[in-house]
């Protein structure tokens, strides 16, 4: 799309700034705005890990997608001045037998059928192989030595650097509240102390903040807080890799996963959920009994940090969309606006490929991905159903 020459993106998460990225790369002039300080505080791509991993059950385009996007990790670590992205596996461990048509099997069935060699636990294993897990408990699961963990925070910020070298104007300080637009054209924003910002298109990157900006889409997409809990162990070296892995614990009974402790030693663990639907500018801080519920989860699968007392709580907004998809296209009905947001908890992993997948859908490019992340009505599927089918 030769016409499209500035890009205004509104949101310094890893949307924004990959898209920004991306598009400075492709030639576009590109300016990042955000009230800042970035990474904000409150964003989702703000925090000291997040999880990056292929198993998707029987998803075969996000495993695709998370595939490129490991690639693009390494790539990274490579480049960095430090390596961000920690390749310790992913350890997947389930109280029944793994079986056809649920997560855990549909997840192992896919990847070895791609040729990815995957570590299935044998009976009595468990013990040596992951002491601090009740073995009693964990009967079955497999363990996926390509996959990891990034230190979200410090990609954000390390992104932020590369976007500022890449000649992308920062602008801190700036909290949209409007959408300017002349006609049936968005034209650029304006934020709450007046100041104007204009472009040929604007890209809505806020996260769970974007339906303030857009708000027609409120119904398809919303804030939901999910709860993470920290411990630090009096024994951090038995909460580290290779004995403790990043896990993911019976998640689509329980939707707990966590983390190996940290260099301060911090265990890290958080649900994965229904959640509650909340306002964007929330309290993060847990609610009603999400702390007994976290702990009757350790009771019955990691006694050793069962009594310990919580070294730090909060609730983290995930931006759902209805289906779980993210949202990365153009609004089909007004010219110059693109919304890249819904990371329904499950992006940043993908954070490497998501500024192409941006910039394609600025340019009307198509790619395996465009369809799934398509602007959609409540209840439309636009792609074909990708389950898998055991290739
Ligand atoms: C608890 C939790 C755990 C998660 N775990 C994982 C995981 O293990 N693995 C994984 O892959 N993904 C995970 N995710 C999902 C992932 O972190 C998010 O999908 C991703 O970080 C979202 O990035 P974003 O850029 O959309 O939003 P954000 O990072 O929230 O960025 C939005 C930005 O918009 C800015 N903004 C807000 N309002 C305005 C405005 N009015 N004008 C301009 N700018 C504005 C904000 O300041 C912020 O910088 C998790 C998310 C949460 C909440």
């Amino acid at each position: 799309m030769a016409s499209i020459r500035s890009v205004l993106v509104l949101g310094a998460g890893v949307f924004g700034l990959t898209a920004a990225l991306e598009l400075a790369n492709r030639g576009y002039f590109v300016t990042v705005a955000d009230p800042g300080p970035i990474p904000h505080p409150k964003a989702a791509s703000n925090d000291v890990s997040r999880m990056v991993r292929m198993d998707y059950g029987g998803d075969g385009l996000y495993s695709s997608l998370s595939a490129e996007a490991i690639e693009g990790w390494h790539r990274w670590n490579a480049q960095w001045a430090r390596e961000l992205y920690h390749e310790d596996g992913f350890l997947l461990l389930t109280s029944v037998p793994m079986a056809p048509g649920e997560f855990e099997q549909d997840s192992y069935s896919l990847l070895t059928s791609r040729g990815f060699s995957l570590e299935k636990l044998t009976p009595g294993e468990l013990p040596r192989r992951a002491p601090q897990w009740d073995s009693g408990y964990y009967i079955d699961g497999y363990f996926n030595p390509r996959a990891g963990w990034a230190e979200a925070g410090a990609v954000t910020a390390q992104l932020l650097e590369e976007v500022s070298d890449s000649g992308v104007e920062i602008i801190t300080g700036f909290s949209a509240v409007e959408l300017l637009q002349q006609g049936n054209k968005v034209c650029g924003a304006v934020a709450a102390d007046g100041a104007r910002l204009w472009a040929d298109w604007v890209v809505v990157a806020a996260g769970v903040w974007t339906t303030l900006l857009v708000p027609e889409l409120a119904d398809r997409m919303w804030p939901v807080g999910q709860p993470i809990f920290y411990f630090k162990p009096p024994d951090p070296e038995n909460y580290r890799p290779p004995l403790f892995p990043p896990w993911g614990a019976d998640i689509p009974r329980s939707g707990w996963y966590g983390f190996p402790a940290n260099s301060d030693g911090v265990v890290k663990m958080a649900n994965h959920g229904p959640g509650i639907r909340v306002h964007p500018d929330v309290e993060r801080v847990i609610q009603g009994d999400e702390e007994s519920v976290c702990r009757a989860f350790l009771s019955r699968s990691l006694p050793g940090l069962a009594r310990l007392p919580v070294h730090e709580s909060k609730l983290c907004l995930y931006s759902d969309t209805w289906d779980g998809d993210f949202w990365i296209d153009r609004d089909p009905e007004r010219e110059g606006l693109m919304v890249a947001t819904g990371g329904s908890g499950h992006a940043f992993k993908f954070t490497p490929v998501l500024g192409g997948l941006v910039a394609d859908a600025l340019e009307g490019i198509e790619n395996p991905y465009s369809k799934r992340f398509a602007w959609r009505a409540l209840g439309e599927v636009k792609h074909e159903e990708i389950r898998y089918t055991g290739e």
